[in-house]
């Protein structure tokens, strides 16, 4: 039986002479499929059915998984592709969405978050340190991780008027009031903590348009990305390369 479906690859394994098996993020989940002859050079699907090619995918079912039987490129995202540091940037958000999107099961948001992110990151639209740390919380929220900001975990207040202290394996945050009384220290700045607040609350195309400054730009890239190692069950290893080459 053959179906048509638009997809991103997110994933690529190499195998036989000279082709792949490919994972791809679509509206309806995480999709394998295995694309003959796609790693030839100058080959049918050997452009369509590389990282980050967002294409329609005709696919053939098989016994163990589907095979690319066609595909008609959408987008590549070619200038992420030219850059080492965007391309594993993308690669690490690829990382993600392999261990965090579903299978078989609604996942158009995921694909929207990705698609976003990626079209933010080849257009340099928006700073690398925001595209990735709001990448990182909303997939995260999407998975079913979203941390609980809306309030003080001691008193429920949702403001502060001096530093908070963030738990990422709690998932909350405690204001400086509640510190002040308990003699502990403040980890993060309250504005960081608005952020995150955005972020989780936005939709993926929203979620993007906030603005912080000074150590909060840090901080807030310090929160999302222990926010993700507190709860994924893996390092992911893209991540690791990713900051290397920073
Ligand atoms: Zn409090």
């Amino acid at each position: 039986m053959k179906t048509a479906v638009d997809g991103i690859v997110i994933w690529e394994v190499k195998t036989g002479e000279a082709d792949r098996v490919i994972t791809l993020l679509t509206a309806q989940g995480l999709v394998t499929a295995y694309a003959r002859g796609s790693l030839k050079p100058g080959g049918r699907l050997t452009g369509t059915t590389a990282m980050l090619s967002y294409s329609n995918f005709e696919l053939a079912s098989g016994k163990n998984m589907y095979t690319v039987t066609d595909a008609t490129s959408q987008n590549r995202f070619l200038k992420i592709y030219a850059q080492a540091d965007k391309y594993s940037l993308a690669v690490y958000f690829c990382e993600l969405m392999k261990y965090l999107a579903p299978t078989e099961e609604d996942s158009s948001r995921f694909l929207s978050l990705l698609l976003n992110s990626l079209y933010l990151l080849d257009g340099d639209l928006k700073p690398a340190w925001q595209i990735k740390a709001v990448f990182e919380l909303a997939v995260m929220t999407l998975a079913g991780y979203m941390p609980d900001v809306d309030g003080c975990s001691r008193c429920g207040s949702p403001e502060s008027s001096g530093g908070v202290f963030f738990d990422p394996l709690e998932a909350s945050w405690t204001c400086s009031e509640c510190l002040d009384k308990e003699g502990r220290a403040a980890n993060y700045l309250f504005s960081v903590i608005a952020a995150v607040r955005y972020v989780v609350h936005s939709d993926t195309r929203r979620a993007f348009s906030f603005s912080l400054t000074g150590d909060a730009v840090k901080q807030f890239g310090r929160l999302s990305e222990e926010y993700v190692l507190a709860h994924l069950e893996r390092k992911p290893r893209t991540l690791e390369f990713y900051n290397i080459i920073q």
